[in-house]
């Protein structure tokens, strides 16, 4: 059972912090001092409770402040209730509601944990070097100093950091004043705004920045180690400045904060933390090299830029009161990700890039029994990381949001914002407030609107039977382990014509249609819906747009996306799929052969262990790349677009997966006549390397295992993406026992991609289960610190597909539900397995007829 923790604000409140503090490398402590002035409210007692966590605290003073003047109160006992993480001050008197002042000392470890106050180790010039940095959302303020952890509890801070010299020190604010003291330094920074706790921040250590200056005059710095090129900072700062500047227009209401850093940290669990006016980043999304860097790496810094930089207004200017409504922060903030670079680089086509990085994963997830609403009560601080969902929280929210913006219209949407912002700034709000501000600028009622998609998990299919000028529409809940419920959304239709109503809110639907063309729905995607049309001629028609590529493109991915899914559940065959995809060799956006890519790989996946069928989906993979791929060949030209060169490079990718010897061969000639892996076109580098680990001399995976550590992160990720893709379980065994465990050279914050791509490959599927058997204690240290931790079942599940492995995955699992964040994700990751053993049964004789099939015709 989960425990029921007390609010702490509901007896003490904040107003002001003086935060001291001192870390020491040499022996992993620090120590320090916090003065908290605030409020105690409601009953008298005799206690005061903080939060604390693995923390010493001594010397407790408190100061009550009343008409009379400052007395001191008689401190009795102080004591730690370990399991709520309190810190419980007992005074020798009765204290009655009114203002006091507590100051005490403290004391802690720095822990590799990647949270609280934590190091980030690299080398330079042959030396291990450290850098102090923080971590404090979502409640591990209490791991560096006695506070109110909780959202709520907003106050002011002064931040007072005393470390070696010759040092950089951020925080929040700008430093108003340092002091030497032999071979220290203090540094004190200006006082904050009012904020909550959970987006305290600063980091130390021999940084190096890029500086520009917004329009708006805001001074913005991006920070790299120094180990780190200057130029690799030089993207992320302008990008930051331009996007920074349109978030001030676009919500009308100016950054809060004099400065802007941003700092990329060699140890980082998350990809990116907006702690206000310094957010944190991994290396990999912050620095991107200016001579050699793909699209794809420029478009994901500009992504989590804009994601970071929309929080310094949604999140840290207006915040949730708990973290029940933590979508609030992040359903905005991953819609946001999306609107600056729609408006600043309008030649990524950005919505198609929502589409196809977000809806796969979230009809992937929310299509379970038990997942999780996006609104959810949760109190105990264990359970909190665990709404850190990226596909409910994060993706769903964010659809459902544009689903709104899309509904009420972009005008009345930004006013709405705007009303929300001034009316809440600095303070906490609640759904409430964002929808009766967005009521008010649409004049629609958003409240009964978006409430049942907030507080009901899962979401529904729209059953569409078009005959003629009658359209019969009939929604019910979507789930792979479930049959269907009567749960009822308020569905906005959001289809290419006028449909009256245009939002099903009931069970079914029957519309007389002023034509008899066919309908389709959710034209741009943005609605949260699975569509199933019933008609074979409406099918067709769907099918027809897609291959002549009439449709938006956002829709094209949906659409396939749809037809995957409804496969998925027994609506419909992959082979459906496979039909639809095999017209499309042409398809001019190479966002959509992503999704194409899934079709493929849901074949490959449930035939698995055929090699005629994994041969004949070879050949699949070459008749659909061919074309592109003799027309693009191999080199960009100046004058390509961005979709013009990922889409070559697709199919370079595709040529080569599908075993192309002339591909293969040209893939390794270009390898043996590039003198560094730096030279290498980034665009195609992975596939590059996949190449020369399957194919290549077996003393090139040497090389590349040698040179892992030496490069920086955005190759690191390529070389681990070609290591995957060994066909031989030796090597991979060589592989991982070199790559991972205590001694290996790869960064917990990159161990679970390991797991996940080496699980994938089925050549190495066995190995890497086998490590993470063995090797398990390891694996638990290594990954509890990270956010996205419970989610190893998921990638285990996402591979299985026979019973064999089930067997595999319970024997496994089950012992480990009592990990409270890996719970929910046993149970999912069980019912993924069933469904997809389930659509295996189904579907694998079709599938390996259509296949042969194919490969005859073709
Ligand atoms: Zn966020």
């Amino acid at each position: 059972m989960p425990k029921k923790v007390k609010r702490l604000f509901e007896q003490f409140q904040p107003e002001h912090y003086e935060l001291s503090i001192e870390p020491d490398v040499e022996s992993m402590t620090f120590s320090g001092s916090v003065t908290i002035r605030g409020r105690k409210v409601g009953p008298p007692s005799q206690r005061i409770t903080l939060h604390q966590k693995d923390i010493r605290v001594s010397d407790v003073k408190v100061i009550k402040h009343d008409k009379n003047g400052d007395k001191k109160v008689a401190v009795g006992r102080v004591n730690t209730q370990k399991s709520f993480d309190e810190l419980r001050i007992h005074a020798g008197e009765t204290l009655y509601p009114g203002t006091y002042t507590i100051n005490l000392t403290f004391s802690g470890k720095i822990t590799k944990s990647l949270r609280g106050v934590y190091p980030c180790f690299y080398k330079h010039k042959g030396k291990e070097k450290i850098i102090v940095a923080t971590q404090l959302e979502s409640h591990h303020a209490r791991e560096v100093f006695p506070c109110i952890d909780e959202p709520e509890a907003k106050s002011s801070f002064d931040v007072i950091y005393t470390g070696p010299k010759d040092q950089t020190v951020l925080s929040n604010m700008p430093a108003k004043s340092t002091k030497t003291n032999g071979n220290k330094v203090t540094t004190a920074f200006e006082t904050t705004p009012i904020m909550s706790v959970y987006l305290l921040a600063f980091v130390a250590g021999e940084l190096h920045a890029v500086e520009t200056k917004s329009k708006a005059g805001v001074a913005v710095r991006s920070w790299g180690t120094v180990a780190q090129s200057k130029s690799h900072l030089e993207y992320a700062t302008k990008e930051a400045s331009d996007i920074l500047d349109f978030f001030a227009d676009y919500f009308e209401t100016p950054y809060p904060l004099p400065k802007l850093d941003q700092v990329a940290l060699p140890d980082f669990d998350a990809a990116a933390m907006e702690n206000w006016g310094v957010v944190t980043y991994r290396e990999s999304v912050l620095l991107t090299d200016p001579k050699n860097r793909s699209i794809s790496n420029e478009q994901f810094a500009t992504q989590v830029i804009a994601h970071e930089l929309s929080h310094q207004w949604f999140g840290n200017l207006v915040t949730m009161k708990w973290w029940n409504e933590l979508w609030l922060n992040e359903s905005f903030a991953g819609l946001m990700e999306h609107v600056a670079p729609a408006a600043l680089h309008p030649d990524w086509q950005q919505w198609e890039q929502w589409a196809i990085q977000d809806i796969a994963l979230i009809t992937s997830r929310d299509t379970y029994k038990d997942i999780q609403s996006i609104s959810v009560d949760v109190d105990d601080p264990e359970l909190i990381e665990t709404l850190f969902d990226p596909a409910i929280v994060y993706a769903k929210g964010a659809r459902l949001l544009k689903m709104l913006r899309e509904y009420i219209g972009e005008e009345a949407f930004v006013k709405g914002l705007k009303s929300y912002f001034s009316k809440n700034a600095y303070g906490n709000a609640s759904r409430h407030d964002l929808w009766a501000a967005l009521g008010k600028s649409s004049g629609k009622d958003i409240e009964s609107l978006m409430t049942p998609w907030l507080t009901q998990a899962g979401m529904p299919v729209v059953h569409a039977t078009q005959n003629g000028g009658k359209l019969s529409l009939t929604q019910e809940r979507f789930m792979l382990d479930e049959p269907a419920d009567d749960t009822l959304w308020p569905i906005p239709l959001l289809a290419n014509k006028n449909l009256e109503p245009g939002v099903l809110d009931t069970t079914n639907v029957e519309l007389d249609l002023a034509l008899k063309d066919f309908v389709t729905l959710n034209n741009f995607a943005s609605g949260q819906y699975i569509t199933h049309y019933v008609e074979p001629a409406h099918i067709d028609y769907i099918s027809q747009q897609l291959k002549e590529s009439k449709l938006p493109t956002e829709a094209r991915i949906n659409v396939l996306n749809d037809m995957y899914m409804l496969a998925r559940h027994g609506d419909a065959s992959l082979v459906d799929s496979l039909d639809t995809v095999k017209e499309l060799a042409h398809e001019p956006r190479d966002s959509v052969w992503g999704i194409i890519a899934r079709a493929i790989g849901a074949a490959s996946q449930l035939t698995e262990g055929d090699k005629t069928s994994e041969d004949q989906i070879k050949k699949l993979k070459l008749t659909l790349a061919k074309d592109w791929h003799k027309k693009l060949g191999w080199d960009d030209q100046t004058s390509d677009d961005p979709n013009t060169i990922q889409l070559r490079h697709t199919m370079v990718a595709l040529m080569i997966s599908g075993e192309d010897p002339v591909t293969i061969k040209e893939a390794l000639l270009r390898y043996k006549n590039t003198k560094t892996l730096q030279d290498i076109n980034a665009e195609i580098r992975a596939t590059i390397l996949v190449a020369v680990v399957k194919d290549g001399d077996k003393k090139e995976i040497s090389k590349l295992l040698e040179t892992y550590s030496l490069v920086g992160a955005d190759i690191q990720q390529d070389i681990t993406s070609a290591l995957s893709a060994t066909k031989d379980p030796e090597i991979a065994q060589h592989i991982l026992s070199t790559a991972l465990g205590p001694e290996g050279f790869v960064r917990s914050q990159d161990v679970m991609r390991w797991v996940a791509l080496f699980l994938r490959n089925h050549h190495t599927r066995k190995v890497m289960w086998d490590y993470m058997v063995k090797e398990w204690d390891w694996l638990y240290e290594v990954l509890d610190a990270s956010k996205g931790f419970g989610y190893l079942p998921v990638y285990c599940a996402s591979v299985v597909s026979t019973k064999e492995w089930k067997k595999k995955y319970i024997d496994f699992f089950e012992p480990r539900k009592s990990i409270k964040a890996m719970q929910r994700n046993i149970t999912i990751g069980l019912a993924d397995i069933d469904a997809r053993i389930a659509w295996r049964t189904r579907d694998e004789v079709a599938i390996k007829k259509w296949l042969e099939n194919f490969t005859k015709g073709g």
